[in-house]
């Protein structure tokens, strides 16, 4: 074939001749100028990341409220406004990202809403976090506000939340931008908070600002290794609008405040007597954001954390049930654990009723109930596997439970 001249080589796409061009280059039968390779790889782009985001979503196990609650039953006991709330808010979170129409068809725009729980330190607020993300399929990551603070003291940069969910989703930050997020302990850095660190924020209120960016929603450069940002750490882009974000705290002594103002509405005073007669009664269920504002949450936070759920304290028959009743129950643990050994490992039903009655005694919750498993099972543990003639069976009976308590450091638990 005769070599072309320099007009009569054309752009197979755009129809321009080289000399237009910066940059043609030459394929078996035709030629791409740089203006259309650029065009390409946008059109590329564009649909790669639209079939990425498209198998995220529909990676998310999309369930009805009550199916998402009824799996929660399944792992945790009682608290079941919290679990009601909570299925609620993660299936319009869903449908919400998942809703096809653009903003501009229409001006129905379904506002995300990130959701504070409250309640007592070990009455499950992590773990209903944790098993909604389960269940869901999405990405998961604990942050602890109290390592926070604000940018220029010792401590996290609010933006290493977001690289622990980053990992959580192997960086595939497509993933990431569904996932959610627990902050714990929110409640440790309200504005009255006496923190006695000098390194950081003492006021907590800088962390607030702070975590307002993340929860609104933008994008936020993230180091991707977490821990402080510096000049040369590259950083990654994470938009924080899909991301659903729930706080948890204990936020102790907010009891008060809400005895307080519902004194005041109902009769207009309060008598301490009245006071003290109310704060016995689970008062977590009224909470209300103003609550939240008076305990020393600003109220830009408060604005961004639509959604208000409480738990209850761990009673005496939850705590017995949650021994024995959830799919990975202590009880249950122990039981596989021996089975793995060739085991039948039975229990006393009074060895619960210890067991419960022990962690109560020590003030321990639901966190407690292991620690004392630990102490009554270590033994067993410890000797079984290599006993010769192994047993077939082994029953922890109550003297054994108590024996075993009474041997160990936790009854040193009782004098503190
Ligand atoms: P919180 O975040 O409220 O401090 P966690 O969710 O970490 O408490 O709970 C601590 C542990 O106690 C959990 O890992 C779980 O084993 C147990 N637990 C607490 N509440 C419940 C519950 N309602 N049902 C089942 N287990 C629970």
């Amino acid at each position: 074939m005769a070599r072309q001249t320099e007009e009569q080589i054309k752009c197979s796409f755009c129809g321009r001749d080289k000399r237009e061009t910066a940059v043609m280059i030459a394929g078996i039968t035709g030629h791409i100028c740089d203006r259309c390779i650029q065009q390409a790889a946008r059109i590329v782009d564009e649909e790669m990341s639209s079939r990425l985001r498209e198998t995220v979503l529909g990676s998310v196990n999309l369930m009805k409220p009550a199916d998402i609650k009824a799996h929660l039953d399944e792992y945790i006991i009682g608290q079941d406004d919290a679990k009601r709330s909570m299925a609620v808010a993660v299936y319009n979170h869903y449908k919400r990202i998942s809703q096809k129409k653009s903003v501009d068809e229409d001006d129905i725009v379904i506002e995300k809403s990130n959701m504070i729980l409250v309640g007592q330190t070990g009455t499950g607020k992590t773990l209903l976090a944790r098993t909604i993300a389960k269940i869901l399929n999405v990405p998961f990551c604990i942050a602890d506000a109290t390592v926070l603070t604000e940018a220029g003291y010792v401590g996290e940069d609010v933006e290493s939340i977001l690289s622990r969910l980053l990992q959580a989703s192997e960086y595939n930050v497509e993933a990431a931008e569904r996932g959610i997020v627990f902050i714990d302990e929110v409640d440790k850095i309200s504005r009255k908070s006496d923190n006695p660190s000098i390194t950081r924020d003492v006021s907590g209120e800088g962390v607030q600002q702070g975590l307002l960016k993340l929860l609104e929603g933008s994008t936020v450069g993230v180091p991707p290794q977490g821990g402080r940002k510096h000049p040369e750490q590259k950083l990654v882009q994470v938009d924080t609008k899909n991301i659903l974000f729930i706080c948890g705290g204990a936020f102790d002594g907010i009891e008060r405040i809400i005895s307080r103002r519902l004194n005041t509405a109902a009769i207009g005073y309060r008598s301490v007597s009245k006071d003290e007669k109310v704060e016995k009664e689970n008062l977590l269920q009224y909470i209300t954001p103003s609550d939240l504002r008076e305990f020393g949450l600003i109220p830009e936070l408060i604005g961004r954390l639509p959604l208000i759920s409480f738990l209850n304290p761990l009673d005496e028959t939850t705590l017995r049930r949650i021994l024995t009743e959830p799919k990975n129950a202590l009880i249950k643990q122990y039981v596989r654990l021996f089975e793995m050994e060739a085991i039948k490992l039975s229990f006393d039903k009074s060895v619960f009723d210890y067991i419960v009655q022990k962690a109560l005694e020590y003030k321990l919750g639901a966190r407690g109930l292991r620690s004392i498993c630990e102490a009554i099972m270590m033994d067993a543990m410890y000797e079984l596997p290599s006993a010769d003639p192994k047993p077939a069976t082994f029953k922890v009976t109550i003297e054994y439970a108590k024996k075993k308590i009474d041997q160990s450091g936790l009854r040193k638990l009782k004098v503190a």
